[in-house]
């Protein structure tokens, strides 16, 4: 490892992985995410620059990249971007890791080609397993049975172990946590559960609607026992299996176990923003520079000073805080 070249931040963390959002339209408007009457609000760039700006974070020792949005599936020419992805080698020669978040709607048609171009793994986000609260929280009608043939689909290319995250609301998909374990030992697929954070377009957030990581274990446990799986304290999510060993979920718990002291990432908006954390109040042009004729030396220059700054911490829950500059949807989760 050329360990000059690895981007480190001030705090003495590495930064090896990097989230790429290439659109800021979205195909649902998910309830505790989206406003459901607001658009997209930042443009989107020519898949060409979003590549230049990853062959220069890869130049600088980023080893993973996941795609994102907005919802990525929408964007034209993303099999082709997964194609030169793969092409990349990471400074210690490696292939890249090419993951991929997607709500799953239009998953079914695009899994084996994107497998076949090299994607390596993919995230289905899908917040309840019962078909009319699928339909609420998305607003979008019907669209459950096409996320389950996304999902489907992409195990048969071979992407696995597909994983599906889901948002528990209190007193909105909370009774779907049983259903969740359910889903995961019939189809195969490790659930993760992820704390709802404040970073949606409503502001309904409240410490009180967030279903913990403890209360998922223990109302899951009433729905079978789970053992934990050993983990780096590098990895975000919490893994168990349950206790017959058929089926695993995660749980990914930033607002009641915090894992800011660990995180290795840094995120680009589809505008070409660098934010060095999901609760950054401010960005770091990248798009700018490039327009105007940095060369890839100045472009490293620049991602090295933008996560030198990167913060220590967020602040979720504590007086004072203050909320992000963007919304999850327009940075790219
Ligand atoms: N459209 C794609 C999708 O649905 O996965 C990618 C973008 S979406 C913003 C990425 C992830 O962020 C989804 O899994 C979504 O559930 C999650 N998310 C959105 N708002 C969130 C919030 N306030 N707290 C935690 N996760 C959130």
């Amino acid at each position: 490892m050329q360990s000059e070249m690895m981007l480190t931040d001030k705090h003495g963390r590495d930064i090896h992985d990097l989230r790429i959002s290439i659109t800021d339209r979205c195909n649902y408007k998910c309830v505790y995410c989206r406003s459901g009457n607001d658009g997209p609000a930042f443009p989107e760039m020519p898949i060409a620059d979003y590549l230049r700006m990853v062959r220069v974070f890869v130049g600088l020792g980023i080893t993973k990249v996941r795609l994102t949005g907005g919802e990525p599936l929408l964007r034209r020419g993303l099999v082709e971007m997964v194609q030169e992805l793969g092409r990349m080698k990471t400074i210690n020669g490696s292939p890249l890791d090419i993951a991929l978040t997607t709500n799953g709607h239009l998953l079914a048609d695009l899994a084996q080609p994107l497998a076949d171009a090299g994607l390596s793994r993919v995230t289905v986000s899908m917040d309840a397993v019962d078909e009319e609260r699928f339909a609420r929280i998305t607003r979008v009608p019907n669209a459950h049975k096409r996320v389950l043939a996304g999902v489907r689909a992409a195990q048969r290319a071979g992407l696995n172990p597909v994983k599906v995250n889901c948002v528990l609301l209190r007193g909105f998909n909370d009774d779907q946590i049983a259903a969740f374990g359910r889903f995961a030992r019939v189809e195969g697929v490790v659930v993760r559960f992820i704390e709802f954070m404040p970073l949606e377009e409503d502001r309904v957030w409240s410490p009180e609607i967030v279903v913990t990581l403890d209360e998922i274990l223990s109302r899951m446990a009433e729905f079978m026992p789970l053992r934990e799986i050993e983990h780096q304290p590098s990895e975000t999510a919490r893994r168990y299996w349950f206790e017959d060993g058929v089926g695993e979920i995660g749980i990914i718990a930033p607002v009641s176990h915090p894992f800011c002291g660990h995180c290795s990432r840094i995120r680009v908006t589809s505008d070409g923003k660098i934010r060095t954390c999901l609760f950054s109040v401010r960005e770091h042009d990248l798009a700018g520079p490039m327009a105007s004729g940095a060369s890839d030396e100045d472009m490293a220059e620049f991602i090295m000073q933008a996560v030198d700054q990167k913060e220590a911490r967020h602040h979720i829950g504590e007086a004072g805080f203050i909320p992000a500059s963007r919304t999850m949807v327009h940075i790219g989760g």
